[in-house]
């Protein structure tokens, strides 16, 4: 079972949501920390993370000695991302996808590839027994999607059971790809206008790619009650109730868990999954 936490906004508490949800699946489960502009989830598990891979996309390399400046390669390239003007080949690393298709396609064979690093994986485990994984996205780089895709497919460490993706903020293409190939997406919210808009977008994409989805409501107790509304409305259940607690937002800031914070909360991550389960 493949379960995305995703919250559209970001400082809802997602993190929060994951890493105790990861702590209670038992044995056989495995974390990938999909927010790779900023992972943090290592921070509250603890991992050790004793696997590196550079990661990035294939770049086009053109031998111009080869080069007949056919044209061909830029044709073929949807993005825009290569160039012939008369006898010389632009390039333009940072439209470039790293498809391949101007290499299938030269007849003059032409053009090679090389590895443009954009980010790094990391895996290991954590004293618990999860099996860890995040990327972690070079400064500067634009696209964060060519690093999620290597990071969901990044071999585990043993079967597992469980897979729990913690997703970027947002609603944006790297959202996409880390909902893409789940099973369930756990949404995690504030009772806020901000939180219920954000909500919405997320809701949107889980419906576009099928995927059904429950609510997590953080900071119980702020806002207003548009969240329930419109969950109720939707059909959307609500899977948990975390309410405003300043002993939580400590707890977080100093590098705990919710189950950490409150062990009761434990029991209430385990009866979520059996809910999960029945929802897909
Ligand atoms: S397809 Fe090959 S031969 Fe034609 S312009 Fe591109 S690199 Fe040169
Ligand atoms: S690899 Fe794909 S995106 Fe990049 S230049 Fe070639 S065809 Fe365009």
């Amino acid at each position: 079972m493949r379960i995305v936490v995703a919250s559209g906004k970001g400082g809802t508490g997602k993190t929060t949501v994951a890493t105790s949800l990861a702590l209670v699946a038992g044995e056989s489960v495995r974390f990938l920390d999909c927010d790779v502009e900023a992972p943090n989830a290592a921070l509250f598990l603890n991992p050790a993370l004793e696997t590196h891979k550079d990661v990035g996309i294939q770049l086009p390399v053109v031998d111009e000695a080869f080069c007949t400046h056919c044209g061909r390669c830029a044709e073929v390239c949807e993005f825009h991302a290569i160039a012939v003007i008369g006898k010389k080949i632009l390039i333009f690393p940072e439209l470039c996808h790293g498809c391949g298709s101007c290499a299938l396609n030269c007849p003059e064979k032409a053009i090679s590839e090389r590895l443009d690093v954009m980010g790094v994986l990391e895996g290991g485990s954590t004293t618990s027994g999860i099996d860890f994984a995040q990327g972690v996205m070079n400064v500067g780089e634009p696209m964060a999607v060519p690093i999620l895709r290597e990071l969901k497919k990044w071999p585990p460490a043993r079967p597992f059971e469980i897979e729990i993706r913690d997703a970027p903020p947002g609603a944006s293409c790297p959202v996409v790809e880390t909902m893409r190939g789940a099973d369930f997406t756990l949404l995690v919210t504030e009772p806020t206008p901000f939180g219920l808009h954000d909500l919405k977008q997320v809701v949107e994409i889980a419906r576009e790619l099928g995927l059904p989805t429950g609510v997590v409501v953080n900071r119980e107790g702020i806002g207003d009650n548009a969240v329930e509304a419109y969950c109720a409305e939707a059909g959307i259940p609500i899977l948990m109730r975390i309410p405003m607690e300043r002993c939580i937002a400590e707890g977080v800031a100093q590098g705990k868990t919710l189950v950490d914070i409150h062990p009761e909360y434990g029991d209430l991550f385990r009866q979520m999954f059996m809910q999960i389960a029945s929802l897909l």
